[in-house]
């Protein structure tokens, strides 16, 4: 917006006036683009735990599933679901729920490379995306996540600490695949990794030639 050019001369206090209105030009173009950085960051970013919501972590997944399909390369995904999280809002009430929600989250962030990306998928479910990545590498990432969540207290309301897990199911990426194939094998890894018992990752990975979509699980506990 650019402001309107003033007079030389001033007759009947013009100059004034116009000064008043370019300024209130400007503070209404600033509250402008605030609203419009706010409204960005609510499509794009999740309130409760300031990661990438689910409609951002699929837009970037979709956007990596056509550079590997175009130039080739790795990449895998991983879906978190935290273990029994339905008794820690029993246990100690939705408040502190939110608030390892959040505390996980932030861990998830600082635990993952810069080329990474993280967001909430659903409710306590997150989902990585792990570029230039194989089944292996993805196993190695899972596992550091799933030993950093374990090994970290949270806090309930009155300054006491409880443990809480989570169970990762990852799967590569197979000549073929799109962004349901792909989701759907990690999602099928994490079931199987609550079927083993949680606290645990199981990887999905491609056949060595890579000529189907049909993947082999391996748990690595
Ligand atoms: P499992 O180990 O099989 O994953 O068990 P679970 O209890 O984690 O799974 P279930 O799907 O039964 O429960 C998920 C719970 O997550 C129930 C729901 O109330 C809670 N939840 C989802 N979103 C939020 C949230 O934003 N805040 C809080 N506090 N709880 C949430
Ligand atoms: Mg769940
Ligand atoms: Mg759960």
């Amino acid at each position: 917006m650019t402001p309107i050019p003033l007079p030389q001369s001033d007759p009947g206090n013009l100059h004034a006036e116009l000064t008043r209105l370019n300024s209130q030009m400007l503070a209404i173009q600033h509250e402008l683009e605030k609203k419009n950085a706010e409204l960005e960051r609510l499509a794009y970013y999740d309130t409760l735990t300031g990661l990438l919501n689910r409609r951002a972590i699929l837009e970037k997944l979709d956007g990596w599933l056509r550079h590997v399909r175009r130039y080739g390369g790795r990449l895998a995904v991983a879906m978190l679901d935290i273990d029994h999280f339905k008794l820690v809002n029993d246990n100690y009430g939705h408040r502190i729920g939110d608030r390892v929600l959040s505390e996980m989250a932030d861990l998830m962030r600082r635990s993952i490379r810069t080329t990474d990306s993280v967001g909430r998928y659903g409710g306590e479910e997150f989902l990585f995306i792990l570029p230039n990545t194989d089944a292996a590498g993805a196993s190695i990432m899972a596992e550091r996540i799933r030993a950093a969540i374990e090994g970290t207290p949270m806090h309930d309301a009155s300054g006491g600490s409880f443990r809480t897990t989570v169970s990762l199911g990852a799967a590569e990426y197979c000549s073929g695949d799109d962004e349901d194939l792909l989701i759907g094998r990690a999602d099928s890894a994490l079931y199987r990794a609550k079927d083993l018992g949680r606290n645990r990752v199981v990887v999905s990975a491609c056949p060595p030639s890579d000529s189907s979509n049909a993947a082999t699980p391996t748990s690595t506990r």
